[in-house]
């Protein structure tokens, strides 16, 4: 029997923060709840054995962004970020802060416990044996974002992006068969969006399409839909 990973939930919504902890908790996980920053760092600095936080943005005494600068300067956790608004969200895509992953305001506790699972994974933990999820667990994809350094490989085959290709790419990787309009891909990838035009995203993804089939050719990951943007594939053969 393996240990349960202990996963820290910082909500300062008692609702919220309750039905999280429950749905871990449910999931096989040893969740801890706090609902300020404070509490939250106090915690980490008596149990190393955290092996995940998630991290609401907006709590009473500090915001998830400065909580996460604060975590990451003692440890290299892995972070789910909470967001309830777009422009948090264009925040999270935007620093670039290292977060593993986020979820927008209303999720389902299910939908956040799959992604502790699938961060976890990887991260390299193993998640927890617990009730059978309803899919097995994917291959990891072939496309390797490492977001600390601003790198992408693509079947071991580093890829020489600009940075801008790179926020276009790690953007789509983030959550692979989301379709993201340019509009988006220009909010995650560019300071001043409105001053860039919808038209250069093509060329980027033109770009990013032609390193990636050089790396590796014929798997073509990235798939255009007419019309309204581009995604990551997800099924990966
Ligand atoms: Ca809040």
């Amino acid at each position: 029997m393996t240990q349960k990973p202990h996963i820290l939930v910082v909500e300062d919504e008692p609702t919220i923060l309750d039905n999280l902890l429950y749905s871990l908790e449910t999931e096989g996980f040893e969740p801890h709840g706090c609902s300020t920053g404070a509490e939250a760092l106090a915690l980490l600095e008596t149990r190393p054995d955290v092996a995940l936080a998630v991290l609401d943005i907006g709590l009473p005494d500090t915001t998830g962004f400065e909580l996460c600068k604060a975590v990451r300067a003692t440890r290299a956790l892995p972070l789910i970020f909470l967001t309830a608004r777009a422009s948090e969200l264009d925040r999270v895509l935007g620093l670039e802060l290292g977060a593993d992953d986020y979820v927008v305001k209303p999720f389902s506790p299910r939908e956040l416990c799959a992604r502790v699972k699938a961060v976890l994974r990887r991260c390299g933990d193993k998640a927890p044996a617990g009730p059978a999820p309803p899919e097995t667990s994917p291959p990891p994809p072939p496309l390797a974002i490492d977001a600390l350094r601003k790198r992408a490989s693509y079947f071991g085959t580093p890829l020489a992006l600009s940075s801008t290709e790179y926020k276009i790419l790690a953007a789509l990787a983030r959550q692979p068969g989301r379709v993201f309009s340019r509009a988006q891909l220009m909010e995650a990838a560019w300071e001043e969006p409105e001053a860039a035009m919808e038209r250069t995203v093509d060329t980027h993804i033109k770009s990013i399409r032609s390193k990636l089939e050089s790396a590796h050719p014929g798997a073509d990951p990235l798939i255009t839909h007419r019309g309204l943007g581009y995604s990551l594939r997800e099924d990966w053969p």
